[in-house]
Parts: structure tokens; sequence; C-alpha cells
């Protein structure tokens, strides 16, 4: 797959739908053309959303349909991965997910957390409830606080619908016609690959594909609030990135080749570093110190 492929549309305006779109249509009358036009444009602006750090978004899917796909794939890679049953690893792993997750509030079921045996330092979070966890990050994610800087980045992808606005990017890049299907509620089809990809689950990449740097950035600042809230140390997620870094080559994509520059992660994390000190020590407090070994 070309790189250029998995990177965010820009600028979804007026000229960018008449190419991907019209094209398709040019049997099609003029009324019909400004009804699809204006009929895209009407459910362009109902999809438009804002991500927890004000930044607006195209979304396309509704959230049941992006926590199915979540599950549905989650449930795919427990039958394909091996998991890992060492029951002090997985205390450890739900001890640092579940004090994070208890800080989300709201009627969400319990969040599915697994352990996978696989050397390559990663996880991940999928809409829907679902975390995995990599038996290789802990080479990297070398105590309960710079693991819960991993998980609250991976749990700020879901709660920024990162895998909605690549899935409705996806879409938007590889049919015109099929997103004009979607928009008018038909069933994806032919963008049923495109929508697999957009959730992550483009076979070259295994797991994952990269975020883009703005998502990226944005998990990086909702995850050190979010670990921050639940009782661990903000700082060590300078460490965790450090310990990243360092690992080199072995990275695995969702830290890899879209993630912001070292220096730039490291900046963002200190400018908001302040705020996170604050709620850590709120948190603790308030008696939220997590003893996850
Ligand atoms: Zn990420």
């Amino acid at each position: 797959m070309q790189l250029s492929r998995l990177l965010p549309a820009k600028g979804l305006s007026r000229n960018f739908l008449m190419q991907m779109s019209f094209p398709v249509f040019t049997q099609a009358s003029r009324a019909m053309r400004n009804n699809v036009f204006y009929g895209v444009m009407a459910l362009l602006l109902t999809a438009c959303a804002v991500s927890p750090t004000g930044r607006k978004q195209l979304l396309l899917m509704n959230n049941q349909q992006i926590n199915t796909m979540g599950v549905q794939a989650f449930n795919q890679l427990k039958q394909t991965k091996p998991i890992d049953q060492d029951p002090r690893t997985n205390t450890y792993v739900q001890c640092v997910a579940g004090a994070i997750t208890s800080q989300l509030g709201g009627s969400r079921s319990p969040w599915e957390v697994r352990v996978f045996q696989d050397k390559s330092a990663n996880a991940f979070a999928l809409p829907g409830g679902k975390i995995g966890v990599n038996t290789g990050l802990f080479q990297v994610a070398r105590n309960p606080d710079q693991l819960a800087a991993v998980i609250g980045h991976e749990i700020g992808h879901v709660l920024a619908n990162h895998s909605n606005e690549r899935t409705s990017q996806q879409v938007m890049v590889q049919g015109g016609l099929a997103a004009v299907d979607a928009f008018y509620g038909a069933k994806l089809g032919a963008s049923h690959d495109a929508v697999m990809q957009g959730l992550g689950l483009g076979a070259e990449y295994g797991v994952l594909m990269p975020y883009s740097r703005t998502q990226e950035s944005e998990a990086d600042i909702i995850g050190l609030e979010l670990m921050a809230r639940a009782g661990f140390d903000p700082r060590q997620s300078l460490q965790l990135w450090q310990n990243m870094a360092a690992s080199g080559g072995g990275q695995p994509p969702e830290f890899l080749s879209t993630h912001p520059g070292y220096d730039t992660r490291m900046r963002d994390l200190q400018a908001n570093m302040g705020k996170a000190m604050q709620l850590y020590q709120a948190a603790q407090a308030q008696g939220r110190r997590p003893n996850c070994s």
C-alpha cells in the first residue's frame, strides 16, 4: 500500500467533492447533479464533529457501526494471535487499564483487555471498548506509569473517534460513489475494504495502520490527562517515549512513520505537563493511587 493512501484527505472542499463525485454522474442531468451535490454537502455538514481538543472532524459512521467494527476486529485478533495467559501479567495490565477506564465515566460496559504474545512493542485500543497489549511492550513500558502512558494514549485515539475519522477519510478518498451511497444510508458495499483499512486492518501493517501526526498529538494530550486523572505520574510519559525512541528500528506501526518527531512530541507533552501535574496531584489527594505490580 502506498503511504499516500494512508494519509488523511486534506481540505474536503467543494472542489474536492466535484472531482470525487461528479465524473461518476457525467450522464446524469444537471438537476440530479445538483441534488447529489447539495445532498452530500448537507450530510457532510451533519457529519462534521469536533474532537476533544477542539479540532473539526469528518465522521461518517455512527457510533454503533464503528463500535461493531471494532468488536469484530478484536474477535478476529483473538482467534489469530496467541493470547498470554500468565495470571501475573494479566492482573498487572488489567490493573493499569482498569484504573484508566474507570475515569471515563458514563454507562460504558467494562473494557475488555487482552495481552497478546507478540515481541513488538505495541498496544492498541479499538472502538467498542477493546484494549490489546503485546508482551513486547514491557521492554519499553517498564513500570505501571509508563504502561499507563501507552494505554492512555491508545484510549485517546478511541475517545477522539480517530478510527471513525480515518474510515471516513478512506471512504472519501477511495470512492466518490460509495461515499454518496454511504451518505444516503445505503450499505457500504464496495467501500467495505476502505472501512476495514480505516479501522486499522490493512494487511500490510498487521494490526494497525499509522495514525496521522495530528491524531498522534491529540492522543498524546488526551492520554496524558487520562493517566494523570487515574493517579499515574504523567512525567513518566516523557520517559516512555524516550524508551520508545531508544528502542530504535523495532518500533511498531502505531508509533512509526507518521508519529510526531521525537522533539515535537516531547515539547507538546511538556507544554501540557503543568495541567497534567495538577490533575495528578488532585487524584493522589483523593486517594487514587493505583497499586499495580
Ligand atoms: Zn498513537
